[in-house]
This record gives structure tokens, sequence and C-alpha cells, in this order.
């Protein structure tokens, strides 16, 4: 039987085969733990009525258990290199799509209309490339595809983030961007060594499911990841320190009154904050004539 292409012997046989050189500058570590790779597909929760879009599929580690379990693969990977190996390797499977693009560049919506209409939902699967982890989950957020879940390999530290709660110092506008859109749970921590080449840090496999709405109402969704960026700008200082970039040093005195009457001490950090209270930070702003 032929082994599981997240084998090391597999990944070097096709690297040997191939003449493949691993390119440190578009974060390529290769998935060789075929365990993690259970866990990362038991996650997705994927069945033949559902798609999958994965982002960097490299030699087609990942690709190769998707195209097993979901209905339709598309994978995206920007290294021209790597895209005759996994047509090769994934010749196989006639559910696969092998697409030569930058993800921060693609048009999704047109990709999703494209590659998975009739599917009954899709997930996002990926080992993401680290260099590029936040501006990737931050776009597939903003366009509100019609995602069931996310889950991605990414730097522990950067699980982490995702998941912070308030109070911690990992909280942060990541976190809230987050949150604000999925429910995470970390599925993993994944040590360097289930890599080729072995990343010097640890990662983590996380689950991001989607909601179905929000999990705050906010006025407006600019303005209130405006007020978040401008909160924690500057950690070490107050909230009311960093809020006055919208009071004006003038207005300051009124400003910290006017958090005190939502019930917010102006003294705390923005690390301290929940998402509901930023909203309300966000509808005093507003209302105050502080924020356009
Ligand atoms: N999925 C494979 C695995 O698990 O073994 C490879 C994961 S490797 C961490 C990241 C992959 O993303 C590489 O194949 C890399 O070439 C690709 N990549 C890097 N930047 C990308 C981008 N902007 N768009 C699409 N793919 C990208």
């Amino acid at each position: 039987m032929v082994k599981a292409i997240a084998t090391s012997s597999r990944t070097r046989d096709i690297i040997r085969k191939h003449r493949f050189t691993f390119k440190k500058s578009l974060g390529q570590n290769f998935l060789i733990n075929t365990d993690v790779l259970d866990q990362i597909i038991a996650a997705a929760g994927l069945d033949e009525t559902r798609g999958a879009l994965e982002i960097g599929p490299g030699i087609g580690s990942l690709t190769e258990r998707l195209a097993k379990e979901a209905g339709k693969v598309t994978a995206v990977e920007i290294d021209r290199r790597l895209i005759p190996i996994l047509q090769d390797v994934m010749s196989p499977y006639e559910n696969v799509s092998i697409v030569h693009s930058d993800i921060l560049k693609t048009d999704l919506q047109q990709l999703w209309q494209e590659q998975f209409s009739g599917l009954a939902g899709v997930s996002v699967v990926a080992n993401l490339p680290y260099y590029v982890t936040t501006p990737i989950i931050m776009k597939l957020l903003e366009e509100r595809l019609p995602l069931e879940n996310i889950v991605v390999m990414v730097q522990k530290e950067v699980a982490e983030r995702m998941a912070a709660k308030p109070g911690g110092k990992e909280f942060g506008s990541l976190s809230i961007a987050v949150q604000y859109y999925c429910e995470p749970e970390l599925i993993c921590i994944v040590p360097g060594k289930s890599f080729m080449p072995a990343p010097n840090v640890e990662s983590a496999v996380i689950k991001l499911k989607r909601r179905s709405e929000p999990a705050v109402i906010v006025p407006d969704e600019a303005k209130y990841f405006h007020v978040v960026q401008t909160s924690f700008s500057q950690r070490r200082k107050t909230l009311a320190n960093n809020l006055s970039a919208f009071s004006g040093k003038e207005r300051k005195g009124e400003l910290s009154e006017l958090l005190l009457g939502i019930g917010i001490q102006p003294e705390r950090r923005a690390e301290t904050l929940s998402l509901q209270e930023f909203a309300l930070v966000c509808e005093m702003l507003i209302k105050n004539g502080m924020l356009a």
C-alpha cells in the first residue's frame, strides 16, 4: 500500500523525485504526522456533500486526506513549482482542483461560485503559511463568505491570541475580530518535529466555528473595529488615554465622565474590556459626536 503523503518517507520521495527545494520565505513546512492530520480532519466535520478550500497545499499531505473526506476540494497554491507536483500526486482524485494563485489576491466570492456551488457547506482547512496567517484569517472573516468553519494550523501563540478571553496579555484586536465572527476552539498543540523542515516554534490547530450572527450588536462594524484598534494602539496606556485620539485633549475630561456613565472605569486597559463593552464605547463615542 502507498504510504500517506504526510509521512516523512513519502514526503522525502516526492521531494527527491521532483527535485523540490523548500522556500522559507513562503512558509514551507510540510506536515509529516498522520495523527495530527486525523485531528484536523475530525475537527473539520467533512462529508461528501461538503467542500473544502485548502490554502497552501504544498505537496498535498492534507489535500490527499481532504480528497477522501470531502465532496470537493479546491487548493490554492502560490508557488508555481508545486503545481505540477500537485497535479501528479492528486491525479487519482477527480474531486480536487488546483489553483495557482496568491490567496490574498484571489477573488474569493468568484472562487466560491466557480468551485463550490450546490454543496451543503464549505470549510477552510489549511496548514497556513505563518508569515501571512493574520491577513489570511482577516480576509476570510471580513469577506463574509458562506463558510461553515475554519480549521487551521497556525503558530501556537497566534492560536492562543485568537482564543484568548479578556483579562490576559494575549487578548487583543485579533481575539476580538475572530470572536466577533466565530467561536474558537483549540484542537491540539503540534511540536516542530511534525513538519519537514521542522520550524523552531510550536504550532497549534484551531477551529473557528462561524457564528450565524456576530457575537455582539454594534452600531457600525467599521467604526467598532476602529475603536478596538485605537483602544489597543498603546497597550500600556489606559483606555481613556488611547481613546483621547477621538475626543481630543480638550474633551478628555468629558470622555472619562462618559466612560463612567456606561460603567467603564477610564483607567482600565483595553485588554480587560469584553466585546460587549467595546460596543458600548463605540455607541457612546458616536452619540457624543466623537466618532463620525
Ligand atoms: N499544506 C501543506 C502541508 O501541510 O504540508 C503545506 C503547508 S506550508 C506550511 C504553507 C504552504 O502555503 C506552502 O505550500 C506555500 O507555498 C503556500 N503559500 C504561501 N503563501 C501563500 C499565499 N499567499 N497563497 C497561497 N499559498 C501560499
